[in-house]
């Protein structure tokens, strides 16, 4: 049987503003730039999707990485397994990591929209699973720019925007005591049966990241988000060993090699994959078998709409990150009930973009 071929590559960018501005260890963020990646196919399907490498000067290196990439795949039929391990299988020369992983995830992404699409199904029935709610969590604020009055204020919204009952506070500030009030905010608004995660987005050192979660690992909180720098695994045993909350981490694992040697050294307790740095459905697929070979749950980072897809399939599925940022550019984003991710019943992954958001907030590559 022969598939249609795949014909030419489209890339936009741009730095679409967030509604709320990103307060963290790692920087203050008033956009989230983007990549769209456009991959026609011969039978006229167009497969979509999107990466977010957050810095916008980068842009223009990733772009072109994709473009050569997308050179090995040009009139072949889709195939996006293959053309994954093609890749990742001759990466020696430029890494198995960073842009060659992010320009990977551009074209993996599109090509296995493309494939669902032309199979006239859901991403994840493509997949061999079914479409159903995915539990989510909103992760769209509780930034450290709250007070203690904010925070109350701030996660009552958030529970409200999609009836969810679990939220994440960002944690690190110079004094513990703010940390302790907006947990004690939170914790007021949201209930006391309701779960509460926590990023510390790699703010701590490892001697200051064992005094200070030693005074939060008895407020209840459900897990401790990246207290110490990602690479640090060293440094995560020790953490997992003196902690009684879980540890996760895993939004800066590149590709499936890091998710695996993390979950082999027993360094977290759960992991949390991006779909961009994770190398795309792709990446994420291979790391889904390897936690469940593990048994360790499996979280999202960002991306919802795919992210919502591949949990529908990921063994040990857990928690969505649900964010609002890519949807002032999306047409239809997905819609939210009772703290679930609702995906949509339409062929593909059902990403399409507002053409006018993306020309208005352009960057050029
Ligand atoms: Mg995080």
């Amino acid at each position: 049987m022969s598939m249609p071929k795949i014909q030419s590559l489209s890339l936009k960018a741009a730095n679409i503003p967030l509604n709320r501005v990103v307060v963290g260890k790692v920087g203050t963020f008033e956009n989230w730039a983007v990549i769209i990646t456009e991959i026609t196919c011969s039978d006229g399907t167009v497969g979509k999707g999107y990466i977010g490498p957050y810095l916008a000067n980068y842009m223009p290196a990733i772009a072109s990485t994709i473009k050569e990439l997308f050179k090995n795949i040009v009139d072949r039929e889709i195939s996006p397994y293959q053309f994954y391990n093609e890749v990742m299988n001759s990466t020696s020369l430029m890494g198995r990591s960073g842009i060659a992983i992010y320009a990977l995830a551009a074209l993996d992404i599109s090509l296995w929209d493309a494939s669902s699409k032309m199979a006239n199904e859901p991403l994840c029935v493509h997949l061999g699973g079914s479409v159903g709610p995915v539990k989510a969590y909103n992760s769209c604020g509780l930034w450290l720019d709250n007070n203690t009055n904010d925070s109350f204020e701030e996660a009552q919204k958030l529970i409200n925007k999609g009836n969810f009952d679990i939220l994440k506070i960002r944690l690190g500030r110079s004094n513990i005591d703010q940390d302790l009030n907006a947990i004690e905010a939170v914790k007021k608004a949201l209930g006391k049966d309701n779960l509460l995660l926590c990023d510390f987005n790699q703010g701590y050192s490892l001697p200051d990241a064992t005094h200070f979660l030693n005074i939060l690992d008895n407020k209840g909180l459900y897990w401790f988000e990246e207290p110490i720098d990602y690479y640090n695994y060293d440094g995560y045993k020790e953490l997992r060993n003196r902690m009684k909350t879980p540890i996760i981490l895993g939004e800066n694992f590149h590709g499936p090699d890091d998710a695996f040697r993390a979950m082999d050294q027993k360094i977290c307790d759960f992991i949390m994959p991006d779909l961009m740095r994770i190398c795309g459905v792709s990446g994420w697929m291979q790391t889904a078998s390897i936690a469940a070979a593990y048994r360790i749950k499996m979280s999202s980072h960002l991306f919802p709409e795919v992210s919502a897809q591949l949990m529908r399939v990921t063994p040990t599925a857990h928690l969505c990150e649900w964010t609002d940022w890519a949807e002032p550019m999306l047409k239809d984003p997905y819609k939210l009930k009772d703290g679930n991710l609702i995906i949509p019943d339409i062929p593909g992954t059902g990403i399409d973009f507002k053409e006018d958001i993306l020309e208005k907030y352009k960057i050029n590559i």
